[in-house]
Parts: C-alpha cells; sequence; structure tokens
C-alpha cells in the first residue's frame, strides 16, 4: 500500500497520517543476511577496488599468523576483528589498505597431529618426505576452515592470496633471512645448554615453555667433603684456631698438608635438579656475600626419626653456608649450626671438594650476582652442561660442559651407575638414594616453584647441552634496543616489556631436531664435521627452494643441493637434519609478505604498488608477543637491516569469561564465536546473534587489558545493537517520500541556513559526533566510539529529537516544511550514521545504505568514505541554549512521570499530551542562561518547529500568570518552578493533542470523527 492509496478513501484517521514504511527490517535476521551482503561485496570486489585505488596513501597493518591448527576460538575474533575495524576506517579515509592475511603452517604440533593420525605400522614406514606431505596437507586443510571462519565474521583481506610459511616464495624468502644473518657473522653453532623437552625430543624457545601453577621437585641439600684449602685460607683457619680446635686436620703440619680430615669441613649446597649432580663440576659462591664455617650439632630436642638418616660417623662436623641463611638452614636441616667463622666469598675461591657419587675432585669458583641468600645454602651447585648460568660461570674457569643425558632424557655412560635412568623420571630417586648411602644427604624435601614446560606435550623440559644454531643477540643487541626505541608502542607499557625482554634474553637458539619445517641450509663435513655454509651455497639453496620448496632438502642427495662449484667434493658433506625455530619463520615475514629483502637490495620504488610495505605502518597482536612475533620479527629485521619491521605495535589482552576466569571446557564458560554468529542447535537457546554483535562486542571492550565475555554480555551487547539498528529504522521509514534533492532542483531539502533551531542543533550535534569518533579510530580507542554511538542513537536521537519529530513526521502534511526540513536531517544523518559504524557493524552499516528509499552516487557505503560534514553544520553556539531548553523538558519529565505514577485527581494522565504546563523563573542569573534560551527559540523564524510546547510533548505551555485550576504536580529546582495540570479542550483524534478548536470532521463517507483546526487545514490543505 502506497500513500497515496490509503489516503483516496481512508478509513480511519491513523490512515491519514504519514506512518514508517520501509523494507530494511526490525530484526537483523543476521545468519540470512550478513552472507548476502557479503555476497554483494564481493559481486562488487569493493575490497579489492577500495585496497588497490590509485593515488591513496598506502596503509600496512601486517597479520600476525595464527597456527594453522584448531578452530577459530574468541581469541582469534578478538585479534582479527580488531584489524578489520582498524582497516576498514582506513578504506574509508580512502587509504590504500591492503590486508594479507597469514598463517604458520610449520612446527611440531602439526607434525604431532599427523603422528597420531597413523598407525604404528605407517609409521614405521613414514619417510621425512611423506611426513612433511602429510603435514602440508593438513596445514592447508586446517587454512582452509580457519579462513571461512575469518570471512563469515566480515573480515576483509586478501583471501585468495593469504601469506601462509608453507609457500615456496615465503621459504626461499626465510632462507634469504638466514642467510643474511649467516653473512653478517650473527649465526654460530654451539655447544650450548637449551631448554630442551625429552617428550619432543627437541629444543624449545622461551616461548614455547609454559609455567603451570603447582609443580614440586625433589630438592637436596648436599654436602660436599672439602679436600684442600687454598692457603690464606687454610692459614686464616690455622690463626684462629679452627683447624685445630674443631679437629678439621688430623695433622696439622701447615703448609705441607692442608687437607681436613673426611667427615670434618663440607661446603652445602641445595639443587631441586638432584639428576644434574652427576654433572655437577663445580660450587660457584658469589664473592661479595657473607659465608660462615658453622659447628654442626644434632639438637638434643630433636625427635627421634625425623631429619636424614645420614651415617653419623659420616656426616661432616663442620658445614660453609651463607651467613644469612644460618637460621632457615637450622630448620630445613633440623641440625644446629654455630657459626664460629665468618668469610667473605671471595675467600673461598679455590677450595677443592670431592664429588660425593664419584672419584673426582672439584673447585670451589666465583659467580655472578644469580647468587643470592633467598634460597638454599649461599653455594650453587654448578653444571656447566644443565644450566646457562652454570655454562657462563664454567666458561670463565674453562670447565668442561658435561651432559650425560641423552635426547629422550635418559642419564648416560657417562652418569656411572645411573646410565639408564630417566632425569624425569626414576634417575633422582637414584641419585638421593646413593647421597643417603654416601652420607652426603643432608636434607630432602618436595620444593614447589615455577618449572618450564613443553607448552605443546604439557611435559617438564630439563637443561641439556646440546650442538645448536645459535642467532647471537648479543652481536646486535644495543641496536634491537635503539631499534624499539624508535616504534610506537600502544600501551605504552610495551615498550618496557619488551625491552626488558631484549635487554636480558641469551642468543636465540633457532634450530629444531624436528622434520617439519623449513631446514638449516648447512653442509658437515661428513670427517672432520666442519662446517659448509657461504653466500654461494645460500643463494644456490634459496634459489632451489624459490623453485621446489624446502621438500628439496629431503628429496635430493648432496650433491643435488650444493652449489656447482661444490660439484666434485659433494661426496665429502653431508646435509644438516636441523629445522629452523618456527618462530624464525613467523619471525622472517617482514621478507616473505613486507618485502623487506627486496627493498634492501633494489630500493624503493615508487612506481611499484606492492601490496604491503616494509617497515609495515602497524603490527597488532595479543600481549604475549612481546615474548614471541613481536620479537622474533625485531631481532631478525635488526640483525638484516638495523631497523624494526613495525612503525607501530598495538597490542591486546586475551578473553576471559564474565568473573574474569580464563575460559575452560572444564569450567563450561567457553563462548564459542561460531555458536555466538551462527547459532546452536537449539536456537531458542543459543541464538544466531550475527558477526555484526561479536564485532560490536570486540568494538565495546578497553583491549589494552584483558577483556571479558559471556552470555550477559552477549545479551546487553544484542540489546545495544537493537537500538541502533531501530534508530536507523526509524530515519529510513521516515525517508520513504523523500527526493533528497535540493527544492531548487525538484527535491525535496530545505537549506542547511533555513531550517529550524532544533534541526541544526541535531546537525551539530552530528558533527560533533563524526569528530569524536573519528578521533577514537585514530587513537585506537574503538570502546569510545561504541559509547558515543549509543549515546548517540539512545540520547540526542531517539529520546530528543525523534521524540519530537513524531508530531512533526506523521501528522503534518506529507510536503510541509514541517516534515521536510526533519526529513532533510533525518537522510543527512542516516547517511551519515552508516558511515560511522562501517569499520564495527559494516553488515547493517551495508543493509542500511540498501534501504536508503532513493537513489545515491555510490553502490556502496563504503565508497561513500568516511563521513564528513559541511561547515554549515557546525554552530556550536547552539549546543549551551538548546542544553538549558533540554535540561528544562527533563524537569517537566519528571514531573509528569509522577503524574503517570500518582493515583487520585492525577489519575488518567497517560501521554503527555494530555498535560498542559505552566512554567515560572525566578528572577536573577540563576535562570538566565534559560531565559536566554527561551528567548531564542521565541525568535525562531520557524515557529511551527522551534517551540517548547511541541518539544516538551505537550499541549499548552503558559509563563506566569494564573496557575492552572486543579494542579496535578507542582516543583521546584534551580530557579525554575513546573506546574502541570490537565490539558484544557478535547482530544484531537488525529493528532492526540488537546485544543480548543476540536469540532465533528466528516473524513469520508464512512468515517468521520472530532479533529483540530490544525489536523483539518492538513486533511483539507
Ligand atoms: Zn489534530
Amino acid at each position: 500500500m502506497t500513500a497515496s492509496e490509503v489516503t483516496a478513501s481512508p478509513a480511519s484517521y491513523k490512515d491519514t497520517l504519514n506512518l514508517l514504511q520501509t523494507p530494511f527490517n526490525m530484526r537483523a535476521n543476521a545468519k540470512q543476511r550478513e552472507p548476502e551482503i557479503q555476497n554483494f561485496w564481493a559481486q562488487q570486489q569493493l575490497y579489492e577496488r577500495l585496497s588497490q585505488a590509485p593515488g591513496g596513501e598506502s596503509f600496512t597493518l601486517h597479520d600476525g599468523p595464527p597456527y594453522a591448527n584448531g578452530a577459530l576460538h574468541v581469541g582469534h575474533a578478538l585479534n582479527k576483528i580488531l584489524k578489520d575495524i582498524i582497516n576498514k576506517y582506513a578504506l574509508l579515509q580512502g587509504k590504500r589498505a591492503r590486508f594479507i592475511p597469514g598463517w604458520d603452517c610449520h612446527g611440531l604440533p602439526i607434525e604431532l597431529k599427523v603422528l597420531q593420525a597413523l598407525s604404528s605400522s605407517e609409521r614405521q614406514a613414514l619417510t621425512p618426505i611423506s611426513l612433511r606431505q602429510k603435514a602440508h596437507a593438513y596445514a592447508l586443510e586446517q587454512v582452509e576452515g580457519q579462513k571461512t571462519g575469518f570471512r563469515r565474521w566480515g573480515i576483509w583481506a586478501d583471501w585468495d592470496q593469504p601469506y601462509l610459511t608453507l609457500n615456496k616464495d615465503y621459504e626461499a624468502a626465510q632462507i634469504g633471512v638466514f642467510g643474511q644473518m649467516v653473512l653478517a657473522g650473527h649465526i654460530y653453532r654451539g655447544l650450548k645448554p637449551v631448554h630442551w623437552s625429552p617428550s619432543s625430543r627437541t629444543a624449545l624457545a622461551e616461548a614455547e615453555l609454559e609455567y603451570p601453577d603447582g609443580h614440586t621437585s625433589p630438592s637436596v641439600y648436599v654436602a660436599f667433603a672439602v679436600r684442600e684449602l687454598p692457603g690464606p685460607l687454610a692459614a686464616k683457619l690455622a690463626a684462629t684456631g679452627l683447624l685445630q680446635d674443631t679437629g678439621l686436620l688430623q695433622d696439622t703440619g701447615l703448609p705441607q698438608d692442608t687437607a681436613p680430615a673426611p667427615g670434618g669441613l663440607a661446603v652445602a649446597i641445595w639443587t631441586t635438579t638432584p639428576w644434574t649432580l652427576p654433572a655437577n663440576l663445580a660450587v660457584s659462591v658469589n664473592g661479595s656475600l657473607d659465608y660462615a664455617i658453622c659447628r654442626v650439632s644434632v639438637p638434643p630436642a630433636a625427635p627421634a626419626g625425623e631429619g636424614p638418616e645420614a651415617a653419623p660417623s659420616a656426616r661432616p662436623s663442620h658445614l660453609l653456608v651463607a651467613k644469612d641463611l644460618i637460621a632457615s638452614l637450622e630448620t630445613s636441616l633440623g641440625l644446629g649450626l654455630e657459626p664460629l667463622l665468618t668469610l667473605k666469598g671471595s675467600e673461598l675461591e679455590g677450595i677443592v671438594y670431592q664429588h660425593p657419587l664419584f672419584e673426582r675432585s672439584s673447585p670451589v669458583v666465583l659467580g655472578g650476582d644469580y647468587i643470592t641468600t633467598e634460597t638454599g645454602t649461599g653455594l650453587v651447585h654448578t653444571a656447566p652442561g644443565h644450566g646457562v648460568d652454570d655454562f657462563n660461570t664454567g666458561k670463565t674457569y674453562g670447565l668442561p660442559v658435561l651432559c650425560p643425558v641423552d635426547e629422550a632424557g635418559n642419564l648416560t655412560a657417562e652418569a656411572g651407575p645411573f646410565a639408564g635412568t630417566n632425569v624425569l623420571k626414576d634417575a633422582n630417586g637414584a641419585i638421593i638414594a646413593a647421597l643417603q648411602e654416601a652420607g652426603a644427604l643432608l636434607a630432602e624435601q618436595r620444593y614447589a616453584h615455577r618449572y618450564p614446560y613443553d607448552w605443546r606435550t604439557k611435559k617438564p623440559t630439563i637443561f641439556r647441552a646440546t650442538e645448536q644454531w645459535f642467532a647471537s643477540v648479543e652481536g646486535f643487541r644495543s641496536q634491537a634496543l635503539a631499534a624499539i626505541d624508535a616504534v610506537t608502542w600502544t600501551p605504552e607499557s610495551g615498550q618496557n616489556r619488551i625491552e626488558a625482554m631484549v635487554r636480558d634474553r641469551g642468543d636465540w637458539c633457532i634450530s629444531r631436531q624436528r622434520t617439519w619445517g623449513v631446514p638449516i641450509p648447512v653442509f658437515y663435513h661428513r670427517e672432520t664435521s666442519e662446517v659448509l655454509v657461504n653466500a654461494d651455497t645460500l643463494a644456490h639453496i634459496q634459489a632451489l627452494i624459490a623453485e621446489q620448496g624446502s621438500d628439496v632438502w629431503w628429496q635430493r642427495e648432496e650433491a643435488g643441493l650444493l652449489p656447482p662449484a661444490y660439484a666434485d667434493q659433494a661426496h665429502l658433506w653431508r646435509k644438516g637434519t636441523d629445522t629452523m625455530d618456527v618462530w624464525f619463520d613467523s619471525g622472517s615475514s617482514w621478507a616473505g609478505v613486507l618485502g623487506g629483502l627486496a627493498a634492501a637490495n633494489v630500493g624503493t620504488s615508487a612506481s611499484n604498488i606492492a601490496r604491503a610495505a616494509y617497515p609495515a605502518d602497524l603490527y597488532l597482536e595479543g600481549s604475549d608477543q612481546h615474548r614471541g612475533w613481536f620479537q622474533s620479527s625485531l631481532l631478525t629485521s635488526v640483525a638484516v637491516h638495523g631497523q624494526a619491521p613495525y612503525k607501530r605495535v598495538l597490542t591486546h589482552g586475551f578473553v576471559l569469561d564474565e568473573k574474569g576466569r580464563k575460559m575452560s571446557k572444564s569450567l563450561g564458560n567457553v563462548v564459542d564465536p561460531a555458536i555466538l554468529v551462527e547459532g546452536g542447535n537449539n536456537e531458542k537457546q543459543e541464538p544466531a546473534y550475527g558477526a555484526d554483535v561479536l564485532r560490536l562486542w570486540v568494538s565495546s571492550v578497553d583491549y589494552s587489558a584483558d577483556v571479558p565475555l559471556g552470555p550477559g554480555i552477549v545479551k546487553q551487547l544484542a540489546d545495544v545493537y537493537r537500538k541502533v539498528r531501530n534508530t536507523a529504522r526509524y530515519l529510513l521509514g521516515n525517508l520513504h517520500d523523500f527526493d533528497p534533492r535540493p527544492q531548487a532542483e525538484g527535491g525535496h531539502a530545505i537549506a542547511i541556513e533555513e531550517l529550524p533551531l532544533l534541526d541544526r542543533w541535531m546537525l551539530q550535534r552530528t558533527a560533533a559526533l563524526i569528530d569524536g569518533v573519528q578521533a577514537d579510530f585514530e587513537s585506537y580507542e574503538f570502546y569510545r566510539f561504541f559509547q558515543a554511538l549509543q549515546n548517540f542513537c539512545v540520547v540526542d536521537l531517539s529520546n530528543v529529537y525523534l521524540d519530537i519529530a513524531k508530531d512533526r513526521l506523521y501528522v503534518s502534511a506529507a510536503g510541509s516544511l514541517r516534515r521536510r526540513s526533519c526529513q532533510t536531517v533525518l537522510a543527512l544523518v542516516v547517511e551519515r550514521l552508516a558511515g560511522l559504524i562501517a569499520p564495527v557493524l559494516c553488515h547493517m552499516a551495508e543493509d542500511i545504505w540498501q534501504n536508503l528509499p532513493y537513489p545515491v552516487a555510490e553502490a556502496s557505503v563504503f565508497e561513500r568514505g568516511w563521513p564528513t560534514v559541511p561547515s554549515s553544520w557546525r554552530d556550536t553556539s547552539l549546543e549551551a541554549p538548546l542544553g538549558e531548553i533540554l535540561a528544562l523538558r527533563a524537569q517537566v519529565n519528571r514531573q509528569l512521570e509522577a503524574c503517570r505514577k500518582q493515583g487520585g485527581k492525577a489519575a488518567g494522565i497517560g501521554a503527555s499530551l494530555e498535560a498542559q504546563v505552566q512554567l515560572e523563573l525566578a528572577p536573577g542569573e540563576g535562570t538566565a542562561a534559560l531565559r536566554q534560551a527561551l528567548a531564542l527559540l521565541e525568535a525562531s523564524p520557524h515557529p511551527s518547529v522551534d517551540n517548547l510546547a511541541d518539544w516538551l510533548l505537550v499541549s499548552a505551555v503558559q509563563f506566569g500568570g494564573q496557575a492552572p485550576e486543579a494542579l496535578l504536580a507542582e516543583a521546584s529546582d534551580n530557579g525554575v518552578t513546573v506546574r502541570i495540570a490537565r490539558a484544557e479542550g478535547s482530544k484531537c483524534e488525529r493528532c492526540w493533542h488537546y485544543e480548543s478548536d476540536v469540532a465533528e470532521h466528516q473524513l469520508s463517507a464512512t468515517a468521520a470523527g472530532q479533529i483540530c483546526g490544525r489536523c483539518r487545514s492538513t486533511l483539507e490543505g
């Protein structure tokens, strides 16, 4: 039905009103409508056209690759939608924001998935190349699954040309980065203790470790009997009488024999890894700490049966411990410790002790500040093969790197009687028993502490010295720190985090003993183990991989991998079997995707519109990536170019449930984004909220910290979504008969300067909203946009402007200035509202655009670009006076509300139009601003719009004079007295106003009623 059809023969006055007409649905019907809109974008090639439009400034948000394994979770949603909001805003700003999505495809989890899917016989028949092919296929399948999910969220990207770390060109670029680092001297091979996972049988990077709660280790206090004292120390002990008095020496003939008797003096150490004791090669002390030689006694009060059962004859009579720890050690050891002589740590260097389990003696050495008196004894058991500090201290003293543990965590023959025991299983027990037997065990207790686990197998790791490839961070640390300083970190605390991590980190172990990855492209001499890697071999292998992919490393023999110059000696070389740390894969994306290596070689060419630029404008990932991708990308880029691969880094927190707990299956608090968007099996319980509600959530949270999500929050967001949608629907629905061309061109639009005050105020508010939201997007504070949008829709539009506008839109003659001026504003506002919400509520924005009831030049809201307003909209001088009148409106509404709730004489006041209002303003400064505002209203050339009764939605307003009879309410506030009474006259059946000129009217042959003079002239006009 069209308006003209109903007015031809109206059956009631309702049919004579200009009612809402729009196909824009109140209900989103997102499950069907969002994919339709996405298809429209695809048909229009909207993203492709906008992101490649010539002339625009380029903007590169470089995607951190998610791991190609598993279903998408809300963490993915937070990450990718944030990126999409930023990109869509950039596109609306006319920037070429091309987004190349990526996936991290190599590594152990995928290798394990493939292995787990095989039977044991299949596994045995598996060759490295067939394993790699299966892993390749698995990764691609996972990529497709995740891609479908991302696209459903309305994410715009080069979905048909993503970057995969398994792509040939990517792998070749990665080899290029490795090669540049080799040639710059930043890569070396060395024996070094690294985090080693016996369960995965590989070295792990820091980023692959996790520290679960509740780990305890079997900690032991052990006595190492002193065999020799350095000369000065022996002299000091002799001078104080300690050697003789305590019977430390059986023979006192100094200096020929400075050896105390067995069972005399011992150094006490403490360790939480008894299995490392076979590798003990020193005891380290802190040179600046105080130590004490203590006489040992068994307190008579000690109940029998407690404490270690060391044979009394073997227990040392004197222990050397840190002075500050004496009291706590008395408790831990269940022994009395009477300090006899205090010594500086530096005086202890050179003491020689007997290993309690092996026929060898080792020195006391000076370690560093890592030796403290927080726990233990202040003397540190040192096994250079099993700890980084130990390794460094050992290096200073030229100690060997003894590592009697194999890759499965079994002790080797070098561990003597303990060979074959496993360091995470039975080795500790066997060694503790042997210590007990030897009388060296002082005490044993479980000790709870942070302990690194393999993040994939969830099993404990160990420190183990192995031959590995390293990136020497020391070689470019100062450059890395300078590069960090040149980047903008948001939030700023990110800078301190990554700076501390880079400042304190050791060299980066980049080799892994796995099959599914990019090879470390080196050769070893079959006899001498000499390493072959140089510009020639690197360039050759890089070219091979660019052509054939990294499988070529496993497919070919050495002769097929070495450059021609080595053809005659191929038989001398053996190709390496290590793969690269996957963090090196993703950390090379500035080369593999941003073209960072090419840029260095050929310089930046202005004519070359690349898909992405190095360095990127922005990296955006979770805050854990200071340790991961932000850092690995920084290190490789700095090592090659001396600069960071990004100009700015933005981080987001993690998604928790509504109570701030981690989401987990066991807690049942997991929000599945697929169900949130598409609904669950039972849509009554799990409705399909659509991608826009998920996107609205992302915009609503302050992502600089961890963010909550749960059913309650989703419901609230769905409410906000509906409010915005209904507001848009109201705007669209009142434009069905509106032609937005100026009147001079045959349309209906009223010139801005000719609009009533109320309309100009609405445009000023819209201009202010656009300014504010633009600033929020520029500062990446989307939650401010979310708040501003809600406020605009609910307060400025629904509660004020549209509330007052109802009478203008419905009751006035369709073509009257009173209505056309309002429609002019609605059209201007709805087009801008669509643009403002487009980065976040992209589907709704497009839906609004598609439902504009008049032709527009742009097929899509995204082609219109970011909303702007002409200067004629801006009139900040309206804000204060209109604010005064709106405050008065709120005051009157409170009284009307009071009348509605009241019984008795006020009973029957329903709609505010049933009321009349009398206002009395106290004289003086207090009401001066309101008086001025009312004067402005009074002076408006459009009294049919700018009149207070209409703005208050009452039938009459009277200033001062005699109070109406039968007052229903009266209240004073801030010098304004508001009195409410029932409106005089009778109700017009058409506009519901109470007027004195209401009279009988014949609507049609069959209908008649009582209507007011205004309505009569509208119908007859
Ligand atoms: Zn009327």
